[in-house]
């Protein structure tokens, strides 16, 4: 949306040197995937499309919201620094500065990233009322928040390996 509006000249237009203001369509949108910036756009659509992407597992997690078993997460004893992004869409969740280890089995954070990043929303599901969070870009279920962590914020962000992606931090060990 940044981009400055260096449009290339137009030529070959034949002839004519009266200025028409012919609104001029520019073609120079490429739909170049996988850019990386904020636009939804580049979300599928379709559930089928969201299979492809994802695989059995994360998609059961991220758009069936199924719970990976405990204990069972990559990024469960993850210490390094970085940062963890969906894994549906890549927007930044959770920052490892945040990370503890609750004992529960599942990757558990104090608090998102930032407040708009995940969305809340009432889980009575299994006869309990839990807070379901999802990524507040794609919509992927995450998992859970309590309110029985650490501290000063008292949340734990429970958080299922297969909805997350890390990338270390550039510099870090
Ligand atoms: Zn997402």
């Amino acid at each position: 949306m940044n981009q400055p509006g260096n449009a290339p000249p137009a030529d070959g237009i034949a002839g004519g040197g009266s200025r028409e203001d012919a609104s001029t369509q520019s073609p120079s949108r490429r739909d170049a995937p996988g850019a990386g910036d904020r636009r939804p756009d580049d979300l599928p659509g379709a559930e089928e499309e969201w299979r492809q992407r994802l695989g059995a597992d994360r998609y059961a997690v991220l758009r069936d919201k199924a719970t990976e078993p405990p204990f069972s997460g990559r990024l469960l004893d993850n210490k390094a620094a970085g940062t963890y992004a969906c894994a549906g869409c890549g927007a930044q969740l959770f920052r490892s500065e945040d990370k503890f280890d609750s004992g529960t089995g599942w990757p558990s954070f104090t608090r998102s990233v930032e407040d708009k990043a995940v969305r809340n929303e009432a889980d009575t599901t299994l006869g309990m009322e839990r807070t379901e969070i999802l990524c507040a870009r794609c919509g992927g279920h995450l998992g859970h928040v309590f309110d029985d962590g650490p501290a000063p914020g008292g949340l734990r962000y429970c958080v299922n390996s297969l909805a997350l992606d890390f990338a270390a931090r550039d510099g870090a060990p």
